[in-house]
């Protein structure tokens, strides 16, 4: 069975083709720049060179045709025919208390989803826009949604409530949801498969360090604790994200540099973070080469940012009281081993006996950092979103055959 895997923004589309037979990607690529005169179109096929178009793509239902175009390209496709899709699968950032699960598309789901773009404006409705665009041009095709926000449906109500009035749940379901469930769920069962262990016997803090950021307490197998909260904005410093800081703030920004609502929510979320510290870069890469060519202001970003993640860890080993494993995954997690370092050379109060050498290798397997025999298990773990939700669609096709 082959399965679209789509991930819509407003001005973006991504995709992924998998042959479920042996979970392999056979093309994948993306569409930039919806709606302006001059759209990319980049796609990819292992072992041959990526093709690039440029043309005029004004909205989503033409974005998947132009993909769909390509999947079936004589020279750059992988199929015969569209037919050749049998189910597609979509991300979908945020499920509210909804969608405790991925669930096949129906009118209801679609309902549903629209009851939710409150909650999530920037990405339900671009997700939808995604969502009619297969249905337009694949009509007799299923459709799966797989949810940021469902993994963490577990947690308790004493990690997902905010301590205001109840009003605010009540009326507007204002809560903590989590985001990144997705990878926080691959990786941890990726973890618990590396170390032969059942899953359900183990503490697991991943640490999904990208451009956005955020820690889960997994507590034999279910979300019990995440840094996100009711957006993506709360939790670790990021990128451009300035992560948890006292609200009291808000409106003395806006008394102080009298700036609107919107303007301050754009500086914490656009204009923060790594970005804002190191006056440099949201791209860890780059403060990290700053800092090592002696740009102070770089390196406080780089131990602000290793410290919060610290900060997080501890309180989730406290939140679980123990923990077996810590994992890092994304852009940032699996890539700098400095990172990892600096984030584990305070955790030697768990048990956690760090081998520097491992840390170092570069590889994309999932490994462990720490020496054999540390109390602590500290994994790297390459997350694949888009492979789960192609798992999840798979499923649910099946199941409903
Ligand atoms: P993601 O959101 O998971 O795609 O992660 C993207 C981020 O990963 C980028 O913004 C970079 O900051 C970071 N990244 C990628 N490679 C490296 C690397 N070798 N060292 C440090 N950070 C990296």
């Amino acid at each position: 069975m082959n399965i679209l895997v789509i991930n819509a923004g407003s001005s973006s589309l991504k995709y992924q083709l998998y042959d479920m037979t042996t979970e392999s990607v056979l093309a994948k690529g993306r569409v930039e720049r919806i709606g302006m005169e001059s759209s990319i179109l980049t796609h990819e096929v292992e072992g041959r060179a990526d093709v690039r178009e440029v043309s005029e793509i004004l909205e989503h239902t033409t974005a998947v045709r132009k993909v769909l175009d390509m999947l079936t390209h004589r020279s750059f496709g992988v199929l015969e025919s569209i037919g050749d899709i049998q189910a597609v699968g979509h991300r979908i950032v945020h499920g509210g208390e909804s969608f405790k699960e991925s669930v096949l598309i129906d009118a209801d789901v679609k309902l549903e989803i629209r009851n939710l773009f409150d909650l999530a404006p920037l990405h339900n409705p671009a997700h939808m826009m995604g969502i009619q665009a297969v249905e337009a041009n694949l009509p007799d095709v299923p459709q799966a949604v797989v949810f940021d926000t469902a993994f963490h449906q577990t947690m308790p109500a004493t990690s997902y409530l905010y301590a205001i009035p109840k009003v605010f749940y009540r009326k507007h379901k204002v809560r903590r949801y989590g985001f990144h469930g997705t990878s926080h769920d691959y990786v941890s069962k990726q973890a618990a498969a590396f170390l032969g262990r059942p899953l359900e016997e183990l503490k697991i803090i991943s640490c999904h360090i990208g451009n956005g950021a955020s820690c889960t307490a997994i507590l034999h197998g279910k979300s019990y604790d995440t840094s996100m909260g009711m957006t993506p904005l709360e939790g670790l410093m990021m990128g451009s994200r300035s992560g948890d800081l006292d609200p009291a703030i808000v409106p003395f920004a806006i008394n102080k540099e009298d700036l609107t609502l919107n303007e301050v929510n754009s500086m914490l979320n656009k204009h923060s973070g790594l970005m804002a510290v190191s006056g440099i870069s949201s791209d860890m890469r780059e403060v990290v080469e700053a800092m090592e060519s002696g740009d102070e202001n770089a390196r406080l970003a780089f131990e602000m940012y290793a410290y919060r993640i610290r900060k997080y860890i501890g309180s989730y080993a406290a939140a679980m009281n123990g923990v077996d494993v810590i994992l890092f995954t994304a852009g940032v997690g699996e890539n700098s081993a400095v990172l990892r370092k600096r984030v584990c050379e305070g955790l030697t109060f768990l048990g956690l006996d760090f081998d520097e050498e491992r840390n170092e290798l570069r590889s994309s397997e999932t490994r462990s950092i720490t020496r054999d025999g540390s109390a602590v298990n500290v994994l790297v773990v390459p997350t694949n979103e888009e492979l789960l939700i192609a798992r999840d669609t798979y499923r649910l096709v099946i199941g409903k055959e």
